[in-house]
């Protein structure tokens, strides 16, 4: 193995040693080669994250059928037909207009999309996501298209030195989960809570996160 892989390879194993289970790992693989995605697949991890969806295409090309893959970067609508194609879920939902381009994409397809709906907890002007008031309508509004399907919520927090300072924003976060999914809305399945990176995924699991995303601690 080259010593790069190696490197990868040990820091997944880190990484799954120390998440409980039923916490989903995301390798963050943006900017990543196909050799180093690979070498993360080959030490146990299922799921990658994408924020680019050109970019992630040619990866997903070649390891497609190793891994489930999510998107988890700013998805522009023009590009809702080529990540209707390529990934499995899209966590990054924040608007009516960019689920209808899903809807509509995925119906041509035949397929159905599972979004997560992404949050703004830290109310940042410069920042993608939903304000946590504006989930309802959004979430509602999703539960009535056909080919995409609300499975649970997505936030970055505001990033810090210090993680604890996120603990706040993933709270929030977990209680608008917890209220939605107390809705037993039609149509709406509630399963997926995703957030933490590499400096704040344990504090994030510590407030409910099941799924992480992390780049920076496996890929150097
Ligand atoms: C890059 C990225 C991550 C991973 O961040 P790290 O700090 O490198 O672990 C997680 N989520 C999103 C949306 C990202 O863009």
């Amino acid at each position: 193995m080259e010593p790069k892989s190696a490197e990868i390879a040990e820091a997944v194993k880190r990484i799954l040693e120390t998440i409980p289970p039923g916490v989903t790992l995301v390798a963050a693989a943006k900017g990543r080669t196909v050799e180093e995605v690979e070498a993360a697949l080959q030490a146990g991890v299922t799921h990658v994250g994408h924020n680019y969806v050109q970019e992630a295409q040619p990866i997903i090309q070649v390891l497609g059928d190793r891994a489930t893959w999510h998107m988890i970067g700013h998805l522009q609508r023009n590009k809702a037909k080529l990540a209707a194609r390529v990934f499995d879920m899209i966590e990054t939902v924040d608007s009516l207009r960019l689920a209808q381009a899903i809807e509509r994409h995925c119906m041509l397809l035949g397929v159905t999309m599972s979004v997560l709906v992404e949050i703004n907890s830290g109310r940042e002007p410069s920042k993608t996501g939903v304000f946590p008031e504006e989930v309802d309508d959004l979430v509602a509004a999703i539960a009535d298209m056909e080919h995409v399907r609300v499975m649970g919520l997505m936030t970055m927090g505001p990033r810090f030195g210090d993680p604890e300072d996120a603990r706040p924003y993933f709270q929030q976060t977990r209680e608008t989960f917890e209220r939605i999914l107390s809705m037993n809305l039609a149509n709406v399945t509630m399963r997926y809570l995703s957030m933490g990176m590499t400096n704040s995924y344990q504090v994030a699991i510590e407030e409910g996160a099941n799924i992480v995303r992390i780049g920076t601690k496996i890929f150097g």
